[in-house]
Formats: structure tokens, C-alpha cells, sequence
């Protein structure tokens, strides 16, 4: 489904990403862990296609379709998915209309017709309901002055309506309780864990994956991959840090 070969990538000028290489088949979970600074953010900005990140070398493909070649709407629209640490707030715009642009672009994008309005608010009122999200919160303005929690579930639910082919979640898990934790960790397993989809989950510590059991797990230090395994990987490190392993 993915297939990051070599990627090089720069910021003003500085080499962050030395070379990636990682393949994620359909009905993968992968996480990537890493120190402060590894570029685990950068690699997510990258695969987005944010403005600023350079692709300097190497390729990314998606379902076999040049990823770097396109538009971050383009992206959103061949499915996939990107969370953030810090969801943006989005005055103005409430989140039924976002989120029901968001997934008729992406239907677009599979060939399917537009869904009705009725149809949509069925779908959303179910998902808010399935991730214990207020209803009430779909008509208010994107994530202002949501908590942290609320705009977790929200991103939750923003993923199980557009349900995504491959989700990008970069720290989606910090400074949550352990209630949010395990909302999360929940969302991720119900909407992702199928045959015909597949998540990189970006994270610093190892408490989300006691939620969410990645197939492989990754380390990233100074813009490489420095080791690979499975979910016993990210216990050694939480018991040795990353010092002994990505040094
Ligand atoms: P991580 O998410 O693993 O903590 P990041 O991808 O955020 O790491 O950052 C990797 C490196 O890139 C860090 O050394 C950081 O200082 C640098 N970096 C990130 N963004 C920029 C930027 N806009 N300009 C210059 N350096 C940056
Ligand atoms: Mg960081
Ligand atoms: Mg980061």
C-alpha cells in the first residue's frame, strides 16, 4: 500500500529525513518510535505533503501511484488519512460541513456519489455515538474550544467517517488521560484494523501500543530507521530508552 524507498527530505535548507525505507501492506499497523528531534514529525509532514518539507531523494508510493507527485487534497482523496498532535481549530466552519466535505472528497475520489444530507448525519450522529463523542459537538465549530479529549474523539470520528485506507497518527496519544487513551487506542483498533487497511502510528512512548498492538515497530533516530522488529521491540525500549538502541 505505502512504500517509502530512500526518502531524503529538507526544512529550510536542513537535511532531517537520511534515507527511509519502510513498506506497509494492507492490514498493517506499524509504529515508529523515536528520540525528541528523530524527524518522526517530519516524516508525517512529508507523506502529507506540507508546504516547506523538500523531498530531496528517494520515492514514495501509494497503491502504486506517485505519493510525492500529489496535492495534499489529492492525497486526502486516494485515502489517506492524517492526525496530529495538535488538531487544528477551524472558526467558521462546523464540524458537520468539514466533515462532510472531507469524506464526499474522498468518495469523489473512489468514484461514488456524494451522500445525501440525511444520509451523512446518520453516519456521523453513529460514529460520535460509537466513540463517545456529544453529538451535540458536530455542529459546533471545528475543535474551538473543544478539550484535549474531545478533539481526539473528534479526530476519531472524522477518521471513521471518511475511513481512511492508510492513517498517518503522529503523537495523536499525548497528553491524553487514560480515558482518552483508551478511546483512542479503541477508534484506531474498530475503524483500522481491517484486511484492507493499515496505520503508522508515530509516538514517543509505549503506553498507546499497550492499546493499539502494532504488527512491527520501528526506530527512528537522526532521520533513519535505525532498527526494526515486532511489538517486543517497543517494551525494550521503554525498559532500556532509546539511548542504548537508536545510539
Ligand atoms: P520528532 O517529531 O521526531 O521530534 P521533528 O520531525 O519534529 O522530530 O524534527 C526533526 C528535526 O528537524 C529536529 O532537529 C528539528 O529541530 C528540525 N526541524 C523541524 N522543523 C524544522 C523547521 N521548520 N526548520 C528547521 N528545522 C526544523
Ligand atoms: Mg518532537
Ligand atoms: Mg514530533
Amino acid at each position: 500500500m505505502l512504500n517509502i524507498s530512500n526518502l531524503h527530505a529538507e526544512v529550510d535548507g536542513k537535511a532531517i529525513l537520511k534515507g527511509i525505507t519502510l513498506a506497509i501492506n494492507p492490514g498493517e499497523i506499524h509504529a515508529i518510535m523515536g528520540p525528541n528531534g528523530a524527524g518522526k514529525s517530519t516524516t508525517a509532514y512529508v507523506l502529507g505533503g506540507r508546504p516547506g518539507y523538500a523531498v530531496t531523494e528517494g520515492s514514495v508510493t501509494f497503491d502504486g501511484a506517485d505519493l510525492l507527485e500529489m496535492e495534499p487534497h489529492e492525497r486526502a482523496a486516494a485515502g489517506l488519512f492524517l492526525g496530529f498532535q495538535y488538531p487544528v481549530e477551524i472558526p467558521g466552519v462546523s464540524n458537520l460541513q468539514f466533515l462532510r466535505e472531507a469524506l464526499n472528497a474522498q468518495r469523489k475520489g473512489r468514484g461514488q456519489e456524494p451522500l445525501s444530507g440525511g444520509e451523512f448525519i446518520k453516519l456521523a450522529r453513529a460514529q460520535a455515538n460509537e466513540l463517545g463523542l456529544d453529538p451535540e459537538m458536530l455542529k459546533r465549530p471545528v475543535n474551538v474550544g473543544f478539550s484535549g479529549g474531545e478533539k481526539k474523539r473528534n479526530e476519531m470520528v472524522q477518521m471513521g467517517i471518511i475511513g481512511p485506507k492508510l492513517a498517518i497518527l503522529d503523537e495523536t496519544d499525548s497528553g491524553l488521560d487514560i480515558d482518552a487513551l483508551k478511546t483512542v487506542g479503541d477508534g484506531i483498533n474498530t475503524i483500522m484494523r481491517r484486511p484492507d487497511r493499515a496505520v503508522l502510528l508515530i509516538t514517543h512512548y509505549q503506553r498507546l501500543l499497550d492499546y493499539v498492538k502494532p504488527d512491527f515497530v520501528h526506530v527512528l533516530a537522526n532521520g533513519r530507521i535505525v532498527r526494526s522488529g515486532g511489538p517486543e521491540l517497543a517494551l525494550e525500549l521503554e525498559r532500556e530508552g532509546y539511548g542504548a538502541i537508536a545510539a
